[in-house]
């Protein structure tokens, strides 16, 4: 039976869940303060990260965490201010990340992750989205030959485990690969089975349109008016108060506010993250991580996207691109950078939770309202993947994959 539904968030996840129930007969309703795809979904690296079966752990080694705490290393940047605050959910997401409990974790991403190309294949190709899209996959790259060589044994164990196809470039291969190069790399593991987009908030808003043309309705609107009304639920927008039976919740590293005020305590986080484009004359025709100097360079319309890591500071505490400017440096060793694109680097925020894991299903005390965030790293990724598992879900239907690990009644 077709149902009236709310969807707060049109970033990957919100629009990618709009498709999903709106594609089964609902009437759906988007609503966002802000255009789709202008927030995290805009600002990444544009992988579709089909190799990332295990999602990012809190290191368990002591070395690792000295030198973050120490903030020798460009992967990782805190505010110290900050920290006192995430202690909590720090400590969880370090419990989380031991090895028994890491081992499930990664055995329930990855079969999601296994769908995530899948997923986003049918609604690019619905959406007339082929030409943002590459399907050459993109490059774990090292300095240091002993770190290469131990990703080496590491990435093939990890491919054979999960079937995924990679190739191993040593420094000569990769220069041969990528020519733009300046040289010096020890090589490079070429990740094929990835797809990557060469502008990811595009993407979003033409699957935003192809939901409009499917008879779906977009409205600005602000997700923190969300009331129960009568058995459903009302929010304000900009065309007057808008109800429906159910609401989903997808508002990405947004997502605590609402569910705070509605009386939830969930282990969510943010990471931040910040980009700026070059414009560079001679781009790599593959995206490039430099694993060692925490960085990813993506050819990208707007030119070369330079993304850095983690950032753990408060949302809105004034941006900190330290990070930036040092891959800015290291960048310029790889390839001739060009002049930055934009005035500013632009940053975002990667919405975490403690234990690693999605947050898609039913909210345990409020009828007719679903949580659908908390993809952390792979967001843009698994969008359409989580959006179908909600759908089904919503639908009382069987999931194509376990809910139980993505269930919001697992934080009680
Ligand atoms: C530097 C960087 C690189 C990354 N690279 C990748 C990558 O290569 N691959 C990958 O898979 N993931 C990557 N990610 C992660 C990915 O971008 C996120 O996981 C994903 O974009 C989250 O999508 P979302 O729809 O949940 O959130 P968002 O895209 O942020 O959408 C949330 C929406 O909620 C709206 N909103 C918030 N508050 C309100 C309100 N009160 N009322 C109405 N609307 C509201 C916002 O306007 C926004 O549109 C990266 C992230 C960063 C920061």
């Amino acid at each position: 039976m077709s149902q009236e539904i709310l969807v707060l968030g049109a970033g990957m996840v919100g629009v990618s869940t709009a498709l999903a129930l709106r594609h089964r007969g609902h009437h759906v309703v988007l609503v966002d303060r802000a255009a789709p795809g202008t927030e995290t979904s805009y600002g990444n690296a544009g992988f579709i990260q089909r190799e990332a079966v295990q999602p990012y752990a809190f290191p368990r080694d002591w070395k690792t965490i000295l030198r973050v705490i120490a903030r020798r290393g460009n992967d990782v940047h805190y505010h110290p201010g900050a920290m006192l605050r995430l202690l909590p959910v720090l400590a969880r997401y370090w419990r989380e990340s031991a090895p028994d409990r890491y081992a499930g974790t990664i055995a329930a991403y990855a079969a999601l992750v296994r769908h995530c190309v899948s997923e986003h294949e049918q609604w690019i190709a619905a959406a007339g989205a082929e030409d943002l899209v590459s399907k050459a996959g993109w490059l774990e790259a090292y300095r240091s030959q002993r770190a290469f060589d131990d990703t080496v044994r590491t990435a093939t164990m990890v491919a054979r485990e999960h079937a995924l196809d990679c190739a191993v470039l040593d420094g000569a291969a990769l220069q041969a690969a990528e020519p733009v190069l300046h040289g010096g790399l020890a090589g490079a593991i070429h990740w094929r089975d990835p797809w990557t987009v060469s502008d990811p908030g595009e993407l979003v808003q033409r699957y935003a349109a192809l939901f409009e043309r499917q008879g779906g309705i977009v409205r600005r609107g602000d997700a923190a008016t969300l009331q129960p009304d009568g058995s459903g639920w009302r929010v304000m927008t900009d065309a007057g108060p808008l109800s429906a039976a159910q609401a989903v919740i997808a508002l990405g590293p947004w997502a605590s506010t609402l569910t705070r005020t509605l009386g939830y305590r969930l282990p969510l986080f943010i990471k931040r993250g910040y980009h700026r484009h070059y414009a560079s004359a001679r781009m790599p025709s593959l995206p490039l991580l430099d694993a060692e100097r925490g960085f990813v360079l993506a050819p990208m319309r707007r030119g070369l996207r330079l993304t850095t890591g983690a950032e753990f500071a408060h949302h809105d505490a004034p941006p900190t691109p330290v990070q930036l400017a040092a891959a800015e440096r290291y960048a310029s060793d790889l390839v001739d950078l060009g002049a930055p694109v934009e005035a500013q680097p632009w940053m975002g925020a990667r919405p975490c939770v403690a234990d690693m894991r999605p947050v898609v299903g039913r909210a345990p005390r409020h009828r007719g309202l679903w949580f659908h965030f908390g993809h952390a790293h792979q967001g843009f990724t698994l969008g359409p993947a989580t959006a179908r598992l909600l759908a089904e879900l919503i639908d009382g239907e069987t999931p194509y994959v376990d809910p139980r690990p993505y269930d919001p009644a697992r934080f009680g």
